[in-house]
């Protein structure tokens, strides 16, 4: 921010300066090339040879062929009509100027005009032939193109960087870094007060915190400082918010820019763009250099790459990882990246000493929508009858943004109406406004859908702690979550051999949901392909690779030395793929069979927690202990 104003004016001194070579060439012209005999008095042909006539002329030079210059004689000079044609210039001193000049048409018809004349009056011109040559002229002549050409580059280079990157972008600063820079002294004032909910990833941030506070208490041990952080989460959960707390509590400067303004046209852009953000950052070091959307440069490298075209973004890429991995122990500045599309980043980006810690930020449950409302609302005239409660309670998958959004919408749907304070009524408004909006981008789930991935997630849980073998579940959500509507964090045990009573508990809670929605509602839905595809998988695994099916029998079609695939041709006969294909789907059956059992038996429960589900949105071990009772199958 703070260098912008400097920069225009640099880019503008360099107009200066070509503007004055351009002038400079032009006034050499004028003082040394043939225009210093500017001031001779223009005349005309037929005016000319009555000059000859009267034996004015003492000698004319034909320039080029084209030009006439009359010498006059001295005795003529002195006449009245040529009077006000005597050079009195400086630059005529050494050579006598000539005192007229006039162009003519056709040389041939010239010469035999004056011929005629001359013999006609028996008058002899002395008559020169001059070939001059303009050099400057010539020069700047074969210069032009060259002009031209530069103009226009820099013609299209402005508008290139002008129009990816605002008023910033000139070609003198197009390798510098965009990076809008928010002092701690001035305009950094978001505390973790400012952030509602989001616990766990305070929690994890806090320590970066810290380090920026005090490194030394942590290299003094010898540890070493973090170098990133990445925070994972879904758009408007306040991820830069939440860095940007960061650096308001450990009272730092935050350097924040977008991983799209690395990408330009230009080859070597990015990678120097990089080069000089963090060339900034450990000059103000200790700092916090924010990177929000870093997929736009961390994809994943060599994929979907057919064209090579895609290099620039790699060698960003790298340049960033060779920057991060530059920093000496001592640099204290800590890079903290966001996206939404974790799964598609470069690896490299995640490997120690990079974005080794990944913080997710999930959209807030119904809890911390609560907490986020009353930060929002904090600066609104709300009305008595506003309750956070119920508008939580209205906005489900709201992300932390969309709340912003309600409040300050709300707000101004009550001044339209004149109201003194804002209203319940104005804020259910602007939910129905905001859900309009929504619709297009966002998934925005309907209360029937809400019931039916409430009792889809119940049916996982319920199985998983009934079933002695599959991981007892941890915490259940129904926030959406990418690209999942709900989602189950199970414990899993830590296991080396699996036996195949364990992979089929699994995959019969796998399919508990499919199983609940059927016992539930009698119907079943789309929902479950994600279960469907790790039972399918874990199926096929079973027959053709573990050799845990009786009618295949102890064989494997896994080649360790070829991957897992076979190509063209399958390494079993067509009766053999018959019988894979009916054993896979005989195991898949029964364990759906055993769900639904299990689930009709304890349909009540499953109900109970299904309602929990819906009310809390998100659950944890202890609910499940209060409804189903302890778990009977500990560990010894
Ligand atoms: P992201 O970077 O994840 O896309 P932002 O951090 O830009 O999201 O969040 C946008 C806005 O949403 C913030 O400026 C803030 O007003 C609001 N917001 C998001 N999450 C929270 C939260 N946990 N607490 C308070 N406000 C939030
Ligand atoms: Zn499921």
């Amino acid at each position: 921010m703070k260098n912008k104003k400097p920069q225009n004016k640099n880019s503008f001194n360099q107009y200066w300066i070509y503007g004055g070579i351009i002038l400079l060439f032009m006034l050499i012209n004028v003082f040394f090339g043939s225009a210093g005999y500017q001031d001779s008095a223009a005349t005309t042909p037929s005016k000319f040879f009555e000059f000859v006539k009267d034996g004015d002329v003492e000698k004319i030079e034909i320039i080029n062929k084209r030009e006439v210059r009359v010498f006059l004689t001295r005795d003529a000079e002195l006449k009245d009509i040529h009077r006000n044609t005597v050079s009195t210039s400086l630059l005529s001193i050494s050579n006598k100027a000539p005192n007229y000049k006039f162009e003519f048409g056709d040389l041939q018809n010239f010469e035999n005009n004056l011929a005629i004349v001359s013999r006609e009056n028996n008058i002899n011109v002395e008559t020169n032939y001059v070939t001059e040559q303009n050099y400057w002229g010539d020069f700047l002549i074969s210069l032009l193109p060259f002009i031209l050409i530069i103009a226009i580059w820099i013609f299209i280079m402005r508008r290139m960087s002008s129009s990816a990157g605002g008023a910033g972008g000139q070609i003198f600063s197009i390798g510098k870094s965009k990076a809008k820079l928010f002092d701690a002294k001035s305009d950094m004032k978001i505390t973790f007060k400012d952030v509602a909910g989001l616990e766990g990833a305070k929690e994890e941030v806090q320590e970066i915190v810290d380090f920026l506070k005090n490194p030394k208490k942590y290299t003094a041990l010898g540890g070493k400082i973090p170098k990133g952080a990445l925070l994972i989460g879904a758009p408007g959960t306040g991820k830069t918010l939440l860095a940007k707390a960061v650096a308001g509590e450990a009272q730092v400067p935050f350097y924040s820019l977008s991983g799209s303004d690395f990408v330009e046209m230009f080859v070597g852009v990015g990678a120097s763009r990089v080069r000089d953000l963090f060339k900034q950052a450990k000059e103000k070091s200790p700092s916090i250099v924010f990177i929000d959307e870093i997929d736009a440069i961390g994809r994943a490298r060599g994929k979907s790459n057919f064209t090579g075209s895609n290099d620039e973004r790699e060698n960003t890429l790298n340049q960033l990882l060779t920057e991060m991995d530059g920093f000496g122990t001592n640099t204290n500045v800590i890079v903290v990246a966001a996206t939404n599309r974790a799964d598609v980043l470069d690896k490299a980006l995640m490997r120690a000493g990079r974005f080794d810690r990944q913080i997710y930020v999930d959209l807030p449950d119904i809890r911390e929508r609560k907490m986020i409302f009353e930060v929002h609302l904090r600066p609104l005239k709300k009305a008595a009858s506003v309750d956070v409660d119920f508008l939580s309670k209205q906005t489900p998958g709201f992300s932390g943004a969309d709340i912003a959004n309600v409040c300050n919408e709300a707000a101004l749907i009550a001044a339209r109406k004149n109201k003194k304070s804002v209203g319940k009524q104005d804020f259910l408004d602007a939910v129905d406004r905001i859900v309009g909006g929504l619709e297009k981008k966002n998934k925005i789930v309907t209360e029937d859908e809400k019931k039916a991935v409430a009792y889809h997630e119940a049916g996982h849980a319920t199985i998983s702690w009934m079933l002695e073998h599959a991981s007892p579940l941890v915490k259940v959500t129904i926030v959406p979550r990418g690209r999942s509507l709900g989602a189950a964090w199970y414990l899993p045990e830590e296991r080396l051999i699996v036996r195949p009573e364990q992979m089929l508990d699994e995959m019969c809670a796998a399919l508990g949901g499919r199983a609940a929605e059927k016992v539930v509602f009698n119907q079943i839905s789309t929902g479950a392909l994600s279960d469907l595809e790790k039972v399918t998988k874990q199926a096929r695994a079973m027959v053709t690779v573990y050799g845990l099916s009786d009618k295949v029998g102890n064989l494997t079609y896994y080649d360790s030395s070829n991957g897992n695939e076979y190509g063209f041709t399958k390494p079993y006969s067509e009766q053999t793929a018959e019988t894979i294909d009916k054993e896979i789907s005989l195991i898949i059956e029964n364990q759906y069979k055993r769900a639904l059992k299990i689930l009709k038996k304890n349909k009540k429960k499953l109900i109970q927690l299904a309602e929990l589900l819906l009310k809390k949105e998100v659950i944890f071990k202890d609910n499940l202990e209060e409804i189903f009772g302890k778990r009977p199958f500990q560990k010894k």
